[in-house]
């Protein structure tokens, strides 16, 4: 069971990393328990158009080839 083993060690290194958050939190606030949030999502939009750029910022229009860019609407 190859898979089990591996599903385990990442669950191992998820916890370790979390144990990390828990610490960098300690550290950052003096507070026990707070977690340093470290996340940052990054939307991206690949240009529908031919060009195949990735756009990371809201932009409206593909400065390449022109096309509309559609941004997921925010919840
Ligand atoms: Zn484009």
């Amino acid at each position: 069971m190859v898979e089990a083993n591996y599903i385990q060690e990442k669950m191992a290194e998820i916890q370790k990393s979390e144990e990390l958050s828990n610490i960098m939190g300690k550290l950052l606030s003096g507070k026990p328990g707070y977690k340093a949030v470290i996340e940052k999502k990054i939307i991206q939009v690949r240009c529908p158009g031919n060009c195949g750029m990735i756009f990371e910022s809201p932009v409206k229009f593909c400065p390449e080839c022109g096309s509309k860019i559609e941004w997921p609407k925010k919840e």
